[in-house]
Parts: C-alpha cells; structure tokens; sequence
C-alpha cells in the first residue's frame, strides 16, 4: 500500500525541481505579504502611499496568478481536474490582475510616483 502521494517511489517535494518551484511559492508569498504589511504601515501612519499601495497590488496579484500556476503545475493532471479546486482557482485568480485597476495601470501609477 503506498504511504504518500508520489511519483517514481519518492514524495513529489523530493524532486528537485518540485522542491524549488515549492520554494519560489513560499518566498514569492511571503514577499508580497511583507509589501502589503509595509505599504498598510506607511498608510496608517497617515502618509501619502500611492505608488507602495500600486506595488503592493501588484506584486500581491502576480504572485497569487504565479502560486496558482505553480499549484497546478505541480498537481499535474489532478491540477487540471474539476474535482479539486485549484482548477477553479486558476480561473477565479486571473480577476485580481485585472480588478480594482489592471497590473498595467498599477505599473502605471508606480512608474509616475517614482523618483
Ligand atoms: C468579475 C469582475 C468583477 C468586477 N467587480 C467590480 C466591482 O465590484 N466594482 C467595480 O467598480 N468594478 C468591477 N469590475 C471592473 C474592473 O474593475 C475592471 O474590469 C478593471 O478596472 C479593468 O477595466 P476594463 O475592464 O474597463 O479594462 P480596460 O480599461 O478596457 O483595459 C483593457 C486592457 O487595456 C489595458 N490598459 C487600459 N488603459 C491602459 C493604460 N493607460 N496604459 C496601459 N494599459 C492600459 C488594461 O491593463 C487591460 O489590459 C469587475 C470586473 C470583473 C471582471
């Protein structure tokens, strides 16, 4: 009987480049997180933030199109599949790139706060 979920008798993670691209997720979260965290902080202490709140959306919206990406990629065909939800996710997670000021506009606003 097998113990875990695997491919070629090893857990996926044991993979390298399962493990890597788990690693990108994380690290990828975590910045993002980190830049909405700084932006809330500047925002909150009454300062003036457009171009660190436009970062924030930004990264925190490709990085949630990139892990959903990354999901599915690493679940293979059950990624693809309707019976789990990151299929669903991969579809749903597209809006944050476009809602609430595309990616394209964010660049936009961050490039005309710069300097
Ligand atoms: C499911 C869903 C729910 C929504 N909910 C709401 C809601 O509750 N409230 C609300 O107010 N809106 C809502 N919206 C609207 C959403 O905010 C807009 O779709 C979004 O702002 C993009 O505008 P648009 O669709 O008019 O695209 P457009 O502005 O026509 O953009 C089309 C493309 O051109 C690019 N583009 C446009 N202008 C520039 C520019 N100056 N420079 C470079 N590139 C540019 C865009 O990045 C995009 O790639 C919702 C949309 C969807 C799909």
């Amino acid at each position: 009987m097998r113990k875990h979920a695997g491919q070629f008798g090893v857990p996926i993670i044991e993979h390298q480049a399962v493990a890597f691209r788990l690693a990108d997720m994380a690290t990828k979260i975590e910045a993002a997180r980190l830049l909405v965290h700084h932006a809330a902080r500047v925002i909150d202490s009454g300062q003036t933030a457009t171009g660190l709140a436009a970062m924030a959306k930004l990264t925190a919206s490709e990085t949630a199109m990139f892990v959903t990406w990354a999901a599915v990629q690493t679940l293979g065909g059950w990624g693809y599949s309707r019976e789990f939800p990151v299929e669903q996710w991969m579809r749903d997670v597209k809006l944050e790139e476009i809602e609430e000021g595309t990616s394209d506009i964010m660049r936009l606003v961050i490039s005309r706060n710069l300097g």
